[in-house]
């Protein structure tokens, strides 16, 4: 006789609809790689933005400060908001970059959770956020659990992936609440101009928009021109700036990041008491590594002078190749460590990466992954490794090219 346990359909616990269309790229395509790398294959990563898997360390006197305060007992929970010394070296920060009018300053575990609890705040349901395309596919991630309709502005590769800003002002709806700006940008690279800075906030001011500024590739700039904070440029506009220690400071394992809050003329109070809430509700940010952000924003800044040296030398060659592939090209990225090359080939940039991982064990991500859906043909490129493993990465990748396009 059958077991009757066994005819008894398995009742399946479904996930939330909600969830369908939420793909991160960046981690997803990492599940083929380590499948690979567990039939023995030496996968060369150029996927995921962690400059702690390549040659660059994390500051010692900021390890220094996290040891010294586990030592010293500040091992509990952390006030809700962050402690203090954090606090005020943040403000002290943003106010060196020439924000105003600031309304609130909150530390969070990094700039992930401060786009989590600071869009939470803000949406009702119904209403929506514009965001980049291509963008950090975080953002969507986060509205999409919020049910937020998708609501996307084109960045112009034409125009050195500047945005669009005729089409950023016609994604602008009633129940539009925000617009989402990354400068420098992940995945092209870009480093807005002060002129487009000023427009977008110029459209916020008219559409009573908040803006939320991702700056945490800020102190990356490769070229000499630096990027401004959008919240500098228009003090009146309620600006949330992101930013954090996980790429400039070299730590992103602590997960520490910060939102400020700044515009002057609007009542963000309500706002801010609605972030604070949430922030009481998760408790607090990792608590020792706190200890770290006074240091890393006030000691010393050497550590930063070679990394963009390095950066400088590796986006060289990056566009070196990039440029000479044929059926690729770039525009030159000027701060962070992304190249985002376009591909002129048949079929999806998804398969092109799939199947090049399979063929040369080199993992990027494709650029349909970042917002841009179907018929999107780009790759994101972490050119964070040491010049000899880009070499070989570039090499792979023009094999791949002549024995597949030419
Ligand atoms: N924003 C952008 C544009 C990023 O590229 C990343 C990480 O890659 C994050 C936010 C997340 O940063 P954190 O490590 O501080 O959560």
């Amino acid at each position: 006789m059958a077991d009757s346990r066994q005819l008894t359909r398995v009742r399946e616990v479904l996930a939330a609809t909600r969830l369908e269309h939420v793909r991160y790229a960046i981690r997803d395509i990492a599940v083929l790689a380590e499948q690979l790398a567990r039939e023995g294959k030496t996968i060369l990563p150029l996927n995921i933005g962690d400059p702690l898997l390549f040659d660059f360390q994390t500051p010692p006197h900021m390890i220094e400060a996290v040891a010294k305060a586990m030592r010293d007992g500040k091992n509990g929970y952390a006030p809700s908001l962050g402690i203090d010394e954090a606090l005020a070296a943040v403000q002290a920060e943003a106010e060196r970059t020439g924000i105003r009018n600031i309304q609130g300053v909150f530390i969070t575990q990094g700039v992930s959770e401060a786009v989590e609890v600071c869009l939470s705040a803000l949406l009702n349901p119904g209403e929506s956020v514009v965001t980049p395309c291509p963008e950090y596919p975080l953002y969507s991630l986060v509205l999409a659990q919020l049910g937020a309709q998708p609501n996307s502005y084109r960045l112009s590769e034409d125009a050195g992936w500047e945005p669009d800003l005729e089409h950023l002002e016609s994604r602008i709806f009633t129940g539009t609440r925000a617009l989402i700006v990354g400068d420098p940008n992940n995945p092209t690279g870009a480093v807005y101009s002060r002129r487009t800075l000023e427009a977008i906030a110029e459209l916020a001011r008219q559409h009573n928009l908040v803006i939320f500024a991702d700056e945490i590739y800020h102190k990356l700039a490769l070229d000499d021109e630096q990027p401004v904070s959008i919240a500098a440029l228009a003090p009146d506009v309620p600006v949330v700036t992101f930013n954090g220690l996980s790429k400039a400071y070299l730590v992103p394992g602590w997960r520490l990041g910060w939102a400020v809050v700044s515009g002057a003329g609007v009542d963000l109070k309500p706002y801010v008491e609605g972030i604070q809430k949430l922030l009481r509700a998760r408790l607090s940010a990792n608590h020792p590594e706190q200890y770290a952000i006074r240091p890393a924003l006030e000691g010393p800044q050497d550590h930063l002078v070679e990394v963009i040296a390095k950066l400088r030398v590796r986006r060289d060659l990056t566009m070196k190749w990039c440029n000479s592939i044929p059926r690729m090209s770039c525009v030159a990225p000027r701060g962070g460590f992304y190249a985002f090359p376009q591909l002129d080939i048949p079929g999806s940039d998804e398969d092109f990466v799939k199947q090049l991982l399979i063929e040369k064990q080199i993992l990027v991500v494709h650029g349909s992954g970042f917002g841009q859906g179907r018929g999107a043909q780009h790759l994101r490129i972490v050119f964070l490794p040491d010049e000899a493993t880009l070499e070989r990465a570039y090499q792979g990748i023009a094999a791949f090219m002549r024995e597949h396009y030419s």
